[in-house]
């Protein structure tokens, strides 16, 4: 039977895994390894950060994921070899016909001097939380939301951030005595997609919030509160600074030697390593797509389809490096910017305006995957 140890239960883990189990049921024996006991979707952070749910509402727990021919287990990943497909962890060696790594990307905070005394990250589960409770007491002074380094997690993010807070301080009367700024590396917000990028240029434009491209803050001075910016971007005045720290892939995919320029190089199409039989997907991998959940899904279907084929005979399709991401514009409106990445000669984006119909979509977006992979 084969066997297959998938190393990371975020998007990409879990659509491999129950992809292999629709398909091959008991045929098949996949070990999925996580250190945390629960998965959360990227955006519900934000809905926490906002108060616009509560992070007992959307922890999804691993126990949930029962499926035949998958078993789940709990153990924090300390040693990988990908020669032998051997990984050690704090409870167990394991090894596989074919190892999947879909560790994501951690977060590097010291590699911005001042961040961590001086500021506050939101991508992480935790720091989303601290941050909505600092955001929830602020009543005046400035907000800088800054972009430490790229490539990070889902693009269109902090933008999202920006105009969620607008929201949150103008539900609480305060907004007039606040002022938010946000920098960004990139010369737009969502690069491959101009109409995307105008759109939301322009919901800035309309809520005061100053954006500030082409520039990622280097470091802060929490002693004169202030964000340096790279190159001759100057200096921004803080009294809170919400950060999107520089993302490297996890110490012990580095420790491995599979990565290459701080993340694992894989063959496109296939999302296969160097290594015979080992695979990366999603964040922690090099493939030329943006690191977010849809695209971390996508590249799992396909190593999926290729694992049933060898089992079941067949073809496989390639990767094709499409996604779409929902993006909040604010007061409940939801757009789409549907981006191919790999179809051309280079990245192109569709905008499809804030509607009614993708706020459902959207909804119904995390509905089917929170079904499928949890049965809940
Ligand atoms: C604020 C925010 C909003 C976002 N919004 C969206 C969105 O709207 N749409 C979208 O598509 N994407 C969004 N994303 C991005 C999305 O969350 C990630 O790109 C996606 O989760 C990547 O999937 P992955 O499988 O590669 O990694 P992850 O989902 O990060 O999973 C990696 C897993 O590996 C585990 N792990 C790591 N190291 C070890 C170890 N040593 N031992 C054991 N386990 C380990 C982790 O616990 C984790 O569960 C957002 C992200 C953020 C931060």
């Amino acid at each position: 039977m084969l066997s297959v140890l998938v190393l990371g239960a975020g998007f990409g883990g879990l659509e491999l895994s129950t992809t292999l189990s629709e398909a091959l049921g008991d045929e098949v024996a996949v070990t999925l390894v996580d250190k945390g006991d629960a998965f959360v979707f990227g955006y519900s952070k934000l809905d926490v950060m906002f108060g616009r749910t509560t992070l007992d509402a959307v922890r999804l727990p691993y126990r949930d994921v029962v499926k035949p021919g998958v078993r789940f287990v709990q153990e924090t990943i300390t040693a990988i070899d990908p020669e032998a497909r051997r990984v050690t962890t704090d409870a167990a060696v394991h090894e596989a016909d074919v190892l999947v790594v879909a560790l994501g990307a951690d977060y590097d905070l010291d590699a911005t001097p001042g961040l961590a005394e001086g500021g506050n990250e939101f991508y992480s589960v935790e720091g989303a939380r601290r941050a909505g409770e600092l955001v929830r007491d602020f009543s005046s002074g400035r907000v800088v939301i800054g972009v430490c380094g790229a490539p990070f997690k889902c693009p269109p993010a902090p933008s999202e951030c920006a105009l969620l807070l607008h929201d949150q301080l103008t539900a609480r009367g305060v907004r007039g005595d606040c002022e938010i700024a946000f920098a960004i590396p990139f010369g737009t917000p969502v690069p491959p997609s101009p109409d995307t990028s105008a759109a939301l240029v322009e919901a800035f434009a309309a809520r005061d919030i100053r954006f500030v491209p082409g520039h990622r803050v280097a470091s802060l001075d929490p002693a004169r509160k202030v964000a340096v910016l790279d190159g001759d971007g100057g200096e921004l005045p803080y009294d809170l600074f919400l950060g999107v720290p520089k993302h490297r892939a996890p110490d012990v995919v580095i420790a491995s030697g599979m990565a290459v320029d701080g993340y694992v190089p894989v063959e496109s199409a296939t999302l296969e390593t160097r290594y015979p039989g080992v695979y990366a997907v999603g964040d922690v991998a090099t493939v030329g797509v943006p690191k977010a959940g849809v695209f971390a899904e996508g590249a799992a279907r396909v190593v999926a389809e290729r694992l049933i084929a060898r089992v079941r005979g067949g073809e496989a399709d390639g990767y094709a490096g499409r996604g779409s991401c929902y993006i909040e514009f604010g007061a409940g409106r939801v757009g789409r910017v549907d981006v191919d990445f790999l179809g051309g000669p280079r990245p192109t984006g569709t905008f499809q305006a804030p509607s009614d119909a993708l706020v459902a979509e959207k909804v119904d977006f995390g509905a089917t995957r929170r079904a499928r992979w949890f049965g809940r």
